[in-house]
């Protein structure tokens, strides 16, 4: 069975939501998990923020306002006035329960349950949706199901359990529904999986029933070369290890974040990212499985500042690294690239918020020297040490280029180059054309 995963934009409309449906109900069967309408959560933390200030006009004004929006898409859903009537009945109680936590004390528990609506009116709008177009669809409510534990992490062993009773309930449904993002706590109550949680939902059910696929879709194209920030390119990307696409979420690749596919990671399940915009496209596949000898993208990232660290008490002594990188854990900041030689050591970091207390902190172990708009560029793909000549060409690409550090070596699927971001554009093209373009 697959799963298949919608993000908030996929589900942002009337319009969207028969897409959405028609390309769902193709009789196979499969769970989908959904996002809340697009800018709805966002809209949820606005009114909790109006309750945490304790200002009821505020947030009325904002819940009405959201209410009347789902009551002109259910208009343009469905056909039917049996079904317009069903749905309208189902959002007019979840907003007078909304509407009930402007009375009381707000807190964080009281939070979730406000955020949780989102997911749960738009599972709900879908079904409804489904089951008037004829299709044997059913809801299986997530908060029944995905639980974390003591420790905030998901426990698979009870999603597990839960989910397979679920689903043994409906063996003739032919689309399972539920809601992405929503949980309970290990205290019972209403919880989440922090923003942007579905793709983790997706990813825990999929673990979960073990599928033979989990599809992430979103209205822009998973991995392709027309994201910024990918360069140029003469064909999208269309396989990625695990590993590379860990690499290149750093640089901000529209892609999933790491932790959220872990588990089908672990469980060895390959996920699809897929494009609403474009439903037939193959889309990009993430798996397990490396393809030998292969680079797979060029990638950059701005605004970093690279910090040298040049002491000859380094030398031959054991412990001067711990000592640098307490500085930079005491300031909340981490570090991206890292080189090292006998007698000092460069960093980079993209959060400089606590820039001069780190320098000042610094001064006291050798001398320091600060680089500042420099950018990350970063060639992912199969860069195993035992591969030849892959270093050198990406070296070769750099010819031009000062380069300020080099970093090759901590995984098999990245060599970075720290350089200007003033040569990014130059860099981006040379190692294109040596990469892909065989120039
Ligand atoms: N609706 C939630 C959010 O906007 C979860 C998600 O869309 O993944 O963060
Ligand atoms: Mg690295």
């Amino acid at each position: 069975m697959k799963v298949l995963k919608f993000g908030g934009t996929s589900v942002g409309s009337a319009q969207r939501m028969k897409e959405v449906a028609k390309l769902i109900a193709d009789g196979e069967k499969k769970i989908v998990v959904l996002s809340a309408m697009s800018g709805t959560t966002n809209t949820l933390v606005e009114i909790s923020d109006y309750l945490y200030k304790k200002n009821p006009e505020g947030a009325n004004e904002i819940i009405n306002r959201l209410e009347s929006k789902y009551k002109q898409h259910v208009n343009e859903l469905y056909s039917s006035d049996e079904y317009k009537q069903k749905t309208l009945e189902f959002i007019k109680a979840q907003f007078d329960y909304i509407r009930s936590y402007t009375k009381d004390i707000f807190t964080l528990f009281e939070e979730k349950v406000i955020l949780a609506q989102g997911e749960l009116i738009s599972t709900n709008m879908m079904t409804n949706y489904l089951l008037e177009q004829g299709v044997k669809a059913v809801l299986l409510p997530a908060l029944e199901f995905m639980r974390t534990d003591k420790n905030a992490e998901p426990d698979p062993v009870y999603i597990k359990e839960k989910l397979t009773t679920q689903l043994d309930m409906y063996p003739d449904a032919e689309i399972y529904i539920t809601q992405g993002f929503i949980c309970r706590n290990a205290y019972g109550e209403i919880d989440n999986l922090q923003r942007g949680g579905s793709d983790y939902t997706a990813s825990l059910i999929g673990a979960a029933v073990n599928a033979s696929e989990i599809q992430i879709w979103t209205d822009i194209d998973g991995m392709h070369d027309n994201d910024p920030r990918i360069v140029d390119k003469t064909s999208p990307v269309r396989h990625l290890h695990f590993e590379e696409a860990a690499e290149l979420a750093y640089f901000g690749a529209k892609i999933l974040h790491p932790t959220c596919v872990q588990p089908a990671k672990y469980a060895n399940i390959p996920v699809r990212l897929l494009n609403t915009m474009e439903p037939t496209a193959p889309g990009t596949l993430i798996s397990n499985d490396t393809e030998k000898g292969k680079i797979k993208a060029v990638a950059a990232k701005d605004n970093i500042t690279a910090i040298k660290i040049k002491s000859s008490r380094m030398l031959l002594a054991h412990g001067f690294l711990r000592k640098v990188f307490e500085i930079f854990e005491s300031y909340q900041t981490s570090i991206d690239m890292i080189c090292t030689s006998e007698v000092g050591v460069s960093v980079s970091i993209d959060n400089t918020k606590h820039l001069n207390e780190i320098l000042n902190d610094l001064k006291k172990y050798g001398t320091v020297t600060v680089d500042k708009d420099m950018c990350i560029v970063c060639v992912v793909g199969d860069l195993e040490w035992e591969n030849v000549g892959f270093e050198a060409k990406a070296l070769d690409a750099m010819r031009e280029i000062p380069v300020r550090m080099i970093s090759f070596g901590g995984s098999n699927y990245n060599i970075s180059f720290l350089i200007r971001e003033a040569d990014k554009k130059r860099a981006l093209q040379s190692l294109s054309d040596h990469l892909f373009n065989g120039k």
